[in-house]
């Protein structure tokens, strides 16, 4: 895509994110746009930056290293938000800043393990699996408070809140349906003591009831860098 091209999408998804946020009355400023560059070049990623974009998430470890080291000379913030195995820990913990799809205990103590000593500690969301369909990520909304103690007490981890990935739905009201969901498990977590100040909900099609429903951060790919190739299979 050229980059002129590319300038005007990302003008209209701040655009697109500005105006969900005043329907809420909420400030655009609260809402965090991540760019979600797998599957894209890393010149298409050197064109966001200078339009100012910091944050940039990716799924596939094969692929993302190689573009975190060809873009390591600029100032970019980067998430990992694929799904997280024992084998993957190691790469995701010394290259990454932040993790949003920790759904289990053994994988957050590998991941404090592998935290190298001169980074700041790995920030992470818990992912939440909304409907019960078990098989696919994330840990169910009984069990979040559990698994966000013990994240809690591990020193090379700091929380930042939960993540979802809901089912695809057609219209806004059964959009946010789901993400009411996970608002409300983080108000559990909340009252609970725990703090948090990150819910990373909202993609391309679901942002606007994502940000009705409280999102902190929205996930971003195919609006900003239009449709991918085909996704490797993990
Ligand atoms: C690919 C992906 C996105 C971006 O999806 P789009 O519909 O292209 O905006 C967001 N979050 C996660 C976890 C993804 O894997």
């Amino acid at each position: 895509m050229d980059r002129d091209h590319l300038r005007n999408r990302f003008a209209q998804t701040r655009t697109r994110i500005a105006s969900a946020a005043s329907k809420s009355g909420r400030y655009a400023d609260d809402v965090r746009l991540l760019a979600i560059s797998k599957g894209q070049p890393a010149q298409a990623i050197r064109t966001l930056a200078e339009c100012g974009q910091r944050e940039f998430g990716e799924n596939y470890l094969q692929e993302a290293l190689p573009k975190l080291a060809e873009l390591s000379e600029l100032d970019l913030t980067w998430h990992f938000t694929g799904q997280l195995q024992s084998n993957k820990t190691r790469s995701v913990a010394e290259n990454f800043a932040w993790a949003h799809t920790l759904d289990r205990e053994r994988i957050a103590l590998r991941l404090n393990d592998q935290r190298p000593d001169h980074a700041p500690p790995l920030q992470v969301c818990i992912q939440v699996r909304l409907e019960d369909e078990p098989g696919k990520g994330g840990i169910p909304p009984a069990q979040a408070l559990a698994l966000a103690r013990k994240v809690n007490e591990l020193p090379r981890l700091k929380l930042r809140g939960l993540m979802c990935i809901p089912p695809p739905e057609t219209t806004f009201e059964a959009q946010k349906a789901w993400f009411d969901k996970l608002f409300q498990c983080e108000q559990e977590l909340l009252a609970a003591g725990l703090s948090l100040d990150t819910l990373s909900m909202g993609m391309s099609d679901d942002l606007e009831a994502a940000i009705a429903a409280g999102s902190t951060l929205v996930r971003i790919g195919t609006a900003l860098f239009g449709a991918r190739d085909r996704e490797p299979d993990s």
